[in-house]
């Protein structure tokens, strides 16, 4: 059953990261109360909650209690376990469910349950041991990815084998082989893209316009809004995103990454059932934002058409940038600087972003081809790579 939750009702949210701050702004910007409840005192969006609750994730009396003082709970970490979300789900209000988030927590899950939606994604094997690992190799084929099924994030708990001596690589993939793995089979893209899908508790969707991405050493650099990506293979993606957010009865956002290949095939990569990286760009973008359109759906109003005002560029911010900070300001005076507040500017740690925009979008385009402070931002992230 749903609910309408008003104004001034209280929002949950599990997590503090950015992805919980920009969904606590979003919230509050709408007249509503926030908790928030993080492992860390620190946590960003500690900092834009009515209250909030530090506890950890597995203990289940205090994540309970915390879900007694809202009129909605919602997410931004995915990794609850699976006894605390079924408690969770019978005693408080949670319209996500659990069903979704339980499946998309898992790798394997996620592929068994677009493959039996009919959804396309690369070849991959599940892999326990190296044994299992030589044998689903004979099925991919080289290049592969081996990776966790579970916890992964920004390319983590991922090895690639290219040929059959990075097999001798033993203590990385050892170390990777200690949890259930799946080994994909390495899609050869021409580009990645992305669509944030919404629906509500009517059961309208509404579909982000898709971007590009560019990913460096694993993890999201660049996404454009695209002026190249064919219609037919936008058609293509948001047939896949309309269907994720039915058959999954979604309530809230999901992300989807895809893979696209040079004769316009597309394949589901990963789905992330929250708000994603990749939809940032919506704050500024677009007439409402993936965080907007989450709080509506959840708090049990209608989703709003998405439109985009005009083309956007996002750059994500990483610990190894932010020294450059004021360079930035001065090579793009027009930039609109999103810095979440994240303490100490670790290397690859996603620190904040900034977002151009431009009635042009090949002028964007051309900035992430050729761009001199962005060239020397991805040299960053690279030598990570090597
Ligand atoms: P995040 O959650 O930050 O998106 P993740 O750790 O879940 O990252 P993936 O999305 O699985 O990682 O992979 C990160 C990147 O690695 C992809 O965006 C893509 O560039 C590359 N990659 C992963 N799997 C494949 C594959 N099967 N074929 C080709 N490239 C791949
Ligand atoms: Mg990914």
């Amino acid at each position: 059953m749903s609910k309408t939750i008003y104004p001034n009702q209280t929002i949950g949210i599990l997590g503090g990261g950015q992805l919980g701050k920009m969904l606590g702004q979003s919230a509050q910007k709408m007249g509503y109360r926030v908790g928030m409840y993080d492992e860390g005192k620190t946590a960003c969006g500690f900092g834009v909650s009515h209250y909030t609750q530090v506890g950890s994730f597995n203990d289940q009396e205090k994540v309970m209690d915390f879900a007694r003082s809202v009129d909605v709970l919602t997410y931004e970490f995915e990794n609850i376990n699976g006894e605390i979300l079924t408690k969770l789900n019978d005693s408080t209000y949670l319209p996500q469910n659990t069903d979704f988030l339980l499946t998309t927590q898992n790798r394997l899950n996620e592929k068994k349950w677009l493959g039996e939606n009919g959804i396309p994604c690369a070849a991959y094997m599940a892999v326990n041991t190296r044994e299992d690992l030589i044998a689903a190799l004979e099925k991919t084929g080289y290049p592969a990815i081996l990776k966790r099924t579970r916890f992964g994030y920004d390319g983590k708990g991922q090895f690639k084998i290219n040929n059959s001596s990075d097999l001798e690589n033993l203590a990385e993939l050892s170390k990777i082989l200690e949890a259930e793995c799946v080994l994909e089979a390495f899609y050869p893209f021409e580009y990645e893209t992305s669509v944030v899908v919404a629906r509500d508790v009517f059961g309208t969707v509404a579909c982000f316009p898709p971007v590009v991405n560019q990913h460096v050493a694993g993890i999201l650099f660049t996404s454009v809004t695209s002026s190249t990506i064919p219609e037919a293979v936008q058609n293509k993606m948001i047939a896949i995103a309309e269907k994720i957010a039915h058959s999954s009865e979604l309530i809230g956002v999901c992300g989807i990454e895809f893979f696209v290949s040079g004769d316009g095939e597309v394949v589901v990569n990963e789905l992330a059932p929250r708000p994603h990286n990749t939809g940032h760009y919506t704050i500024e973008g677009t007439n409402v934002s993936q965080f907007d359109q989450h709080i509506l759906a959840i708090t049990g109003r209608p989703i709003i058409p998405v439109r985009l005002l005009t083309p956007t560029l996002m750059v994500n911010i990483l610990g190894q940038h932010i020294a450059e900070i004021p360079e930035l300001i001065k090579h793009f005076p027009e930039a609109i600087i999103h810095l979440y507040d994240k303490g100490e500017p670790r290397h690859q740690r996603k620190m904040g972003h900034f977002i151009l925009m431009d009635e042009a979008v090949e002028k964007l385009e051309r900035l992430v081809e050729s761009d001199s402070l962005l060239k020397r931002w991805r040299d960053a992230i690279k030598m990570e790579e090597n």
